[in-house]
């Protein structure tokens, strides 16, 4: 770059995190520098356009029902802070029932504008590739990080910290397991003895799920997506292609388990193992998959103990670069090895165009603040704000970390028994409180 430094901060990926960190930062009266990629002659595989938060597939913001979905109460924090994203969201908004849909272009259009015609604002096309050694920064550049930038932060993390494509397995609710079918134990009884939940299956209903794997619909990966599988992150699919007795050799070995109703090992198991601290979240062990979302939800949905499960996120297996967040990250989103250094968006490990933009709200204000010299308290983790940052930057197991979009499960409880529809209101509205007593302060 050379010559006069002439911002208060340096915001590196002009995708949803970077636009909405970059508009914080110059509301509150900062200069920012922007570093684009596109429009530089460089592309990711998935955009299309040189324009600022443009979306790269679907072109929506998911619920936008405040009262009863997360995301839906995310909207309505966003919109209290006025979010950019948020604020161009609801100008190019197109019929989609409950939903927040928006018309692609016209977003991106908008989003653009506002972050050229801002006096703070400067939008430098160019790559980045490496890590600034000094000054403050904030790293958006998602799950889509060009090479070099994403190897300088690999040396500056150390090597495994940085994951290069995602391996994703469905994360249940646990209030939605059926535990009359299920029951905690570890294998061998290690650990605690009871670290996993269990659901048993017989040798009928394990060849059924088999057949059930083999034939069902997956989605195809996209040329760019083809990266070799690890071993370790194989999908249950071609695990099952493989042989009829690769599972239950595998993930679904039943060995060292007793089923209380039979006091025998299972012939298969699946096991779920815990995800966040409060133990709201369950993790399918080993299912990291490509069926189909709606497959996935029919499929195992057919395994004891899991005929009503809620999925917190479906299984999936894409390129993705993301950081160990809830190990590298203080809680204001900086790296703790370099704290001029703040990362934002979807490679702090949240998940979606939403939070992904959440993410890059907290990470402006937070660096505003700094160059203040005012501590912000993070947001209550009642907030769904604070839930996902609170997730991301410490609450989330380490070894299992894996994008997360904003669901209910990563909120304190509700304590004490409550109808189902009634507690999703519980939570909103303790939301909505907490975030109001936050502002205040
Ligand atoms: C293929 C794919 C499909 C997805 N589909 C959806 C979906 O349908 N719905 C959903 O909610 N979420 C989806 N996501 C997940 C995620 O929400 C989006 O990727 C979201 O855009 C992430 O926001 P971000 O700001 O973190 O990253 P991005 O929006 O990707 O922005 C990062 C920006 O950084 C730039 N950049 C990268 N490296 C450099 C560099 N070295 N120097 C300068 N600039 C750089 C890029 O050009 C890009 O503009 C998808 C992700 C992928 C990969």
């Amino acid at each position: 770059m050379g010559g006069r430094v002439t911002h208060d901060i340096h915001i590196i990926g002009g995708g949803l995190a970077g636009s909405e960190a970059a508009w914080q930062l110059a509301q509150a009266g900062y200069k920012v520098r922007l570093s684009e990629m596109r429009g530089s002659g460089e592309m990711t595989p998935a955009h299309q356009s040189d324009r600022l938060a443009e979306l790269v597939c679907s072109n929506s913001f998911r619920s936008d029902d405040a009262d009863s979905n997360a995301v839906g109460l995310l909207h309505q924090e966003m919109r209290a802070l006025g979010s950019l994203i948020l604020t161009q969201g609801d100008i190019h908004k197109v019929p989609a029932g409950s939903a927040l849909a928006v018309d692609r272009d016209g977003f991106a259009d908008g989003v653009t504008a506002a972050l050229e015609a801002h006096p703070n604002i400067t939008i430098v096309r160019e790559r980045v590739d490496t890590l600034p050694a000094e000054g403050r920064t904030i790293i958006a550049t998602g799950p889509l990080t060009a090479p070099m930038l994403a190897e300088s932060i690999g040396r500056a993390t150390g090597k495994d910290s940085l994951a290069f494509f995602d391996a994703i397995a469905p994360i249940v609710h646990r209030e939605s397991i059926d535990m009359e079918t299920a029951w905690f134990q570890s294998r061998w009884n290690k650990g605690s003895g009871k670290d996993y939940i269990n659901c048993p299956m017989s040798k009928e209903q394990y060849l059924e799920f088999h057949a059930a794997l083999m034939a069902g619909e997956k989605t195809e990966f996209r040329e760019w997506e083809n990266v070799p599988y690890f071993e370790g992150c194989m999908p249950i699919e071609v695990m099952a292609e493989r042989g009829v007795d690769t599972l239950r050799y595998g993930p679904m070995k039943g060995v060292g388990l007793d089923d209380p109703r039979t006091g025998r090992w299972p012939y298969a198991v699946v096991q779920l193992r815990q995800d966040n601290a409060s133990g709201t979240l369950w993790n399918m062990v080993g299912f990291q998959t490509k069926l189909k979302y709606a497959e996935q939800v029919r499929l195992f949905r057919t395994i004891p103990g899991l005929e009503n499960a809620e999925f917190a996120r479906l299984g999936g297996l894409h390129r993705n670069t993301f950081l160990r967040s809830p190990e590298l990250l203080d809680g204001t989103l900086r790296l703790k090895s370099a704290p001029n250094i703040r990362f934002a968006g979807q490679i702090t490990g949240c998940e979606g165009y939403v939070e992904s933009a959440a993410i890059g709200m907290l990470a402006g204000r937070f660096a505003a603040a700094e160059i203040a010299g005012i501590e912000l308290p993070a947001p209550p983790r009642e907030t769904a704000l604070g839930a996902l940052l609170s997730h991301i930057t410490g609450e989330a197991e380490i070894e299992t970390y894996q994008p997360m979009n904003v669901n209910f499960g990563l909120f304190p409880p509700i304590e004490g028994r409550t109808k189902k529809a009634d507690r999703k209101r519980m939570y909103t509205d303790r939301a909505r409180a907490a975030l109001k007593d936050w502002l205040a302060a």
